[in-house]
């Protein structure tokens, strides 16, 4: 911490090494979005982080064996993921026994949604909905570019040989797979972050044959009934309307 509170030089000569850094292994156009994403790190390594949190999450939450949910998420999700480009069976999807409204994605292609989220869904193309959402987030890496904005922004070069060495990962990178301190804790993405996995998550769920206007039905009873922790996907923003707006936008465009 010392360097980073010292001169403007020593200041200046971690930036310029970490915009070095990140010229030589993060910034790639991806076509897809038609963006660039800043990325350090690869699916791979970002699922490698990820897997601890997910064994953790397992053990701590509650897992739902109970098949009225089960059979509604195991029909919906394999072709949501195969209409995404996607194995089913490199994919885990689990549900967790909680009256939360919440659905997350990590890394190495783990689901988790919650009980409670599935008993407001009215029919099988509004899972079909949240899962998009969330096989987008994993696709495109949301979790790696959050925790390249990190290293780059907030922890530094430490987080960032922490990559590079592969060691423990700290609470810095829980954060940046969407984890709060507390296991089960899911913090929201970013905005750009959500309003793509809303856009990409309805191809997909039309793609795979549901009416991709469920979504919106779906989203505006999440609005109405927000309350508590925000769920990962109901962020405070992007505001109810913007993000509406969106899908409508994208799905009027579908074919
Ligand atoms: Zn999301």
């Amino acid at each position: 911490m010392k360097l980073l509170t010292g001169s403007r030089g020593a200041m200046f000569r971690i930036t310029a090494a970490i915009a070095i850094f990140a010229a030589a292994a993060g910034c790639a156009y991806n076509e897809t979005l038609g963006r660039n994403q800043l990325l350090f790190v690869s699916q791979g390594e970002m699922a490698q982080l990820a897997s601890s949190a997910w064994s953790d999450l397992k053990k701590k939450e509650p897992i739902s064996r109970d098949p009225k949910y089960t059979s509604r998420v195991n029909r919906v999700a394999p072709k949501i993921i195969r209409a995404a480009g996607g194995n089913p069976a490199q994919w885990e999807v689990q549900v967790f026994a909680s009256d939360q409204l919440n659905a997350f994605a990590l890394p190495g292609n783990k689901i988790g949604i919650y009980t409670g989220i599935l008993d407001i869904m009215d029919n099988d193309a509004q899972i079909a909905a949240v899962m998009g959402h969330e096989v987008a987030h994993v696709l495109f890496n949301h979790s790696g570019e959050r925790y390249s904005q990190a290293v780059a922004t907030q922890t530094g070069l430490a987080a960032g040989s922490a990559v590079v060495g592969g060691s423990q990962a700290g609470n810095a990178a829980m954060q940046a797979l969407g984890l709060g301190v507390q296991v089960g804790a899911i913090l929201p993405f970013s905005r750009k972050h959500e309003l793509e996995a809303d856009k990409f998550g309805v191809r997909y769920m039309h793609r795979a044959g549901y009416d991709a206007n469920e979504a919106i039905r779906f989203w505006q009873k999440m609005a109405a009934s927000k309350s508590g922790a925000p769920p990962e996907f109901l962020s405070t923003h992007p505001a109810d309307a913007t993000r509406i707006a969106a899908l409508q936008r994208e799905i009027s465009l579908l074919k």
